[in-house]
């Protein structure tokens, strides 16, 4: 079987055939399967995370499709963001943003947009190849005037439902990007990690009381300078300690840091603190009064000494701290991430991380540094670049997420989620920690904020005019720009309303979440275009992608919708973006180590196409781990399942197509009585409605799994125990009940298998399938099942002779006994099978032996009378012969249907009346007849036990 081979021409035939657009087409009027795609950057390789994600989602589609639904399906690429603008950096050799403002930003832009679809093509045509059925040829783009005016529209509604503000804060901040990121950017898997930093133990000498100092603990010795007070817990118990001739202020608990002996002088509660004035150790001209001991709520004595720097420039909880205390805030470093220069800390002019080094040297060349230990702790970094975080101030305008924290949860318990426990695990331990979303990016390459405010500093004239679409835009400045990208859109101004003054845009541009997140609107240019087919369509009834989009696009798409549902806009009320999700895990080496490029520790995806096929790496995909587990990929776990699966499917098509007569008709019934027949009829709806019970509720693993086994049922059993009836039927009538059926089982299996491996159950579809029938599997409806032909009864019964046969089977090869040799019985302990005559010859057939016997009293389940008596080795004999025969005809090369006349000469006289005894028998298995005439075309010795037979045979010409 050469898949691939098979694969490409099939890829040709949809092609040719226009299957896709068919099987949309056929379901017109009939309900929506609505599918939002998540926009993948086409600015690098596709790699198998896509390949997975991919999968899942043909399947699902796939699925619907047959189930009777019609499914659109729009392909989109993400095009913003720092990830092309980061690679536009690299290949001009560009640092920082100065360098980007000195060559021009519409240069800038202009490089970018040139790149972002450099890998289109080879997406496309992997995802092609994987079998994805998409509208490739209508993809968008969220480069797009139309959908960056969607993306406006959205932004323009979450300002009316009052969810946007700007906001002076201390944020997450890249210092190499120049921008600032949103929390969930910096719970990106892999953006925390481990490292190895300093940390510091320092001495503020306490003001007018010499050699008394507050102990104060930092791993960022940068913002030191910045510090404008030390915060102490009211209730937490702090002691003076006297140590050699200096006394230190700490908190009791902790006193272990001072690593050397020290006596307690007195205790007290850190309310006593307050007010408490100390030296800085980098005076600063301060605005207002700091340098004081303040109470904060979030001072703990788990690590460092009680008592807590405060740098309002440089944290979260210190900016707030500074604000409810009226404390000063110096900014110490500028936004590449730089010591300030000109105010005397050391360091100047150098990145933070390189600072802290003189910092700590020269403190402690002035004695205020206690001591210096290193930590391993977790450190957020740039998920685009690498640079390591800084908390840093900034202006930033916000999605106050936190306003709608209860329909995020209520909107969330209406989706459902494959993995279940993601719902209130990660997802929903997410939004109960949802925190305002800081969407402005100080960058170029992005759909640009629509807000203009008044430059009127003079009048203190606050407007600010958010626009939600070209025409506001046009009304309200007269311009009708053709590209909305910076920097065209930063010229267009017009006139404040209420001052006279002039209105200006904010500078920034859109997180690209923001983007991806509006997808649903942007796609379909949304409200401004097909309003109809969008309401229609929304909520999505399924999206798919990788767990990490948790943080990512699920919980953009959820927020956003949330936002815009608060209210009715068209698009109902209270809604989320979708109703079900599949999040995939990751796809790891079989070391358990992420796949490397650099390691080479996986095969490529385009070497396991052309090895084994694509639908044997979906089949992996789908079947081999639960979905939303990590995968462990090998080309052997691929293998297994190209032997145990894909392989068994098409050997079991290919016998049915060996044995069948050419003038063979489907029946309109099945009216078989074989207890197979029946057997397999009833695995098969049981099948059918399995799979669709799990397909129903987007279980895939569960969906894909009943598959192998169901094809290890059909070949190992079902065909193997019917072949004499193909091969060497005792009438037309038995033939053609194992044909009919067999042919009802595949052809219902072919469809029941195209949504996982949509290629190999289109070839066999396309050939069992007789005129009349749909031209494509795929454009098949979904089997229906027939509940009454189940009879699980007779499964159990079944199953449990499979067992049987697999035991006895293994105790003859435990003993060395081959299967041609015949037996003659078998004990049975389990009394199941008693009087199932059908069954138990389906038994003593497969194990090779007389009789079965019950024996309740037995030890084990199955036990085989071993002894072999003279007529048993003397049917073993000539079974073996038989074998040997068949192989001659083989060797001659003649096919199945060609008659042979045999002549047997042996000097073993002994040999010969055993022979002579058992003609009729030989003659029948082998299809032949005692030599008459003609020329012996072949002729073999054969061994027999002790002796040995020469056999020749030769082929009989029909009569004409
Ligand atoms: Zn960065
Ligand atoms: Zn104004």
């Amino acid at each position: 079987m050469n898949l691939p081979e098979i694969e490409q021409k099939i890829l040709k035939f949809w092609e040719k055939k226009k299957i896709f657009e068919k099987s949309i087409r056929q379901r017109k009027g009939r309900p929506f399967f609505s599918f939002y795609d998540g926009p993948p950057f086409a600015s690098g390789e596709p790699h198998y995370g896509h390949i997975l994600a991919t999968t899942i989602k043909d399947t699902v589609l796939r699925y619907w499709t047959m189930r009777g639904y019609q499914v659109p399906r729009r392909v989109g690429w993400d095009c913003h963001g720092l990830p092309v603008e980061n690679l536009i950096e690299k290949e001009l050799g560009i640092k920082t943003k100065r360098d980007i403002e000195k060559m021009g930003i519409e240069k800038f832009n202009k490089a970018c947009r040139s790149s972002v679809f450099r890998y289109v093509n080879v997406f496309q045509s992997v995802l092609e190849r994987v079998g994805r059925w998409a509208d490739y040829k209508n993809a968008y783009a969220t480069m797009d005037k139309d959908y960056t005016e969607s993306v406006w529209w959205v932004f323009k509604k979450l300002h009316e439902a009052g969810l946007i503000y700007q906001d002076f804060r201390v944020t997450p901040y890249c210092p190499r990007c120049g921008t600032p990121l949103s929390n969930f950017e910096v719970n990106q898997p892999g953006a925390y990690r481990d490292i190895e930093d300093q940390s510091v133990y320092l001495k503020f000498p306490i003001k007018g009381e010499a050699d008394n100092f507050f102990l104060v603990w930092t791993t960022t010795p940068w913002t030191l300078p910045a510090n404008t007070a030390l915060a102490v817990g009211e209730e937490i118990s702090y002691v003076k300690v006297k140590v050699g001739n200096e006394k230190f202020i700490l908190a009791k608990t902790l006193l272990a840091v001072l690593g050397q002996e020290y006596e307690i002088e007195n205790e007290f509660q850190g309310g006593a603190l307050i007010g408490r004035e100390y030296e800085p150790l980098y005076p600063m001209k301060l605005d207002k009064l700091g340098y004081k001991v303040v109470a904060a709520d979030f001072v703990s004595v788990e690590d460092g000494t009680g008592i807590v720097h405060i740098a309002p420039s440089f944290g979260e909880e210190d900016m707030e701290l500074g604000r409810a205390e009226n404390l000063p805030q110096i900014v110490t470093v500028d936004q590449e991430g730089k010591v300030k220069t000109g105010l005397g800390i050391p360091g100047e002019g150098k990145f933070v991380k390189i600072a802290d080094e003189e910092i700590k040297a020269d403190l402690k060349k002035r004695k205020l540094l206690y001591k210096e230990e290193k930590i391993v702790h977790s450190y957020p970094f740039c998920w685009r670049c690498d640079t390591p975080l800084l908390y840093y101030p900034l202006n930033t305008w916000y999605v106050a997420v936190t306003k709608l924290k209860n329909e995020l949860v209520v909107n969330n318990k209406k989706i459902h989620w494959v993995p279940e426990h993601l719902k209130d695990g990660r997802f929903g331990k997410w939004l109960e920690g949802a925190r305002d979303w800081a969407v402005s990016r100080n960058r170029y390459w992005g759909a640009p904020i629509p807000i203009w405010q008044c430059q009127n500093k003079d009048k203190k004239c606050d407007e600010i005019k958010v626009v939600g679409s070209l025409a506001e835009l046009y009304k309200l400045s007269g311009k009708k720009p053709a590209d909305l990208h910076r920097p065209y859109i930063d010229k267009i101004t017009f006139k404040c309303e209420k001052c006279g003054g002039e209105m200006k845009r904010t500078p920034e541009v859109f997180d690209c979440w923001f983007e991806s997140g509006s997808m649903p609107y942007g796609q379909w240019h949304y409200p401004f275009e097909n309003k109809k087919l969008v309401e229609e369509t929304f909520p999505a009834d399924f999206i798919a992608e990788g767990v990490d989009q948790t943080r990512g696009w699920f919980y953009t798409l959820h927020v956003l919708a949330t936002a815009l549902t608060l209210r009715d806009v068209g698009l109902g009320i209270n809604s989320s973006a979708f109703r079900n999700v599949v999040a995939n895990g990751l796809i790891l080496a079989e070391d358990g180590k992420k796949l490397s490029k650099r390691l080479r520790n996986f095969t490529p995806p385009e070497v396991i196409f052309e090895k084994y096929g694509a639908d044997t790496l979906r089949y992996f995909l789908l079947a081999s781990t639960q979905i939303g587990e990590d995968y462990y990929v090998s080309d052997r776990r691929i293998e297994d399942i190209w032997r145990r699966t894909i392989s068994t499917l098409w050997h079991t098509y290919l016998f049915f197509q060996t044995y069948i007569d050419k003038n063979f008709k489907p029946a309109r019934n099945l009216k078989s009585k074989n207890i197979l027949d029946r057997w397999i009829v009833s695995r098969l709806n049981h099948l059918i409605l399995e799979i669709t019970d799990a397909m129903d509720n987007y279980q895939l693993t569960d969906g894909a799994r009943p598959l192998d086994s169901f094809i290890d049922d059909l070949s190992n059993w079902y065909v193997r125990r019917s072949r004499r009836r193909f091969q060497k039927p005792e009438s037309e009538k038995e033939k053609n009940e194992a044909a009919q059926t067999l042919y009802y089982v595949l052809l219902a299996l072919a469809k029941l298998a195209a949504p996982f491996i949509p290629f190999v159950s289109e070839e066999i579809y396309l050939s069992l399938k007789k005129s009349k029938m749909a031209e494509s599997v795929h454009l098949c409806d979904w089997p229906e099942p027939d509940k009454k032909a189940v009879n699980k009864n007779l499964e159990e019964k079944m199953a449990q002779a499979r067992t049987i046969a697999a035991q006895a089977l293994a105790e003859r090869a435990g003993s060395g006994i081959k299967v041609r040799q015949p037996l003659s019985s078998v004990s049975l302990k389990n009394p199941l099978l008693k009087g199932q005559k059908e069954l138990l010859d389906l038994i003593k057939d497969e194990i090779n032996v007389k009789e079965i016997i019950f024996d309740e009293t037995l030890k084990q389940e199955v036990k085989l009378d071993k002894k072999i008596t003279k007529d048993l080795k003397e049917e073993g004999m000539m079974r073996e012969l038989v074998r040997q025969i068949q192989d001659m005809r083989r060797q001659a090369g003649l096919t199945r249907k060609d008659r042979i006349q045999i002549k047997f000469t042996t000097k073993d006289k002994k040999l010969g009346s055993i022979i002579a005894k058992w003609e009729p028998f030989i003659f029948r298995e082998t299809l032949a007849q005692k030599f008459q005439e003609g020329k012996i075309s072949l002729e073999n010795d054969i061994p027999l036990e002790e002796s040995k037979i020469k056999v020749g045979i030769n082929k009989i010409h029909p009569v004409k």
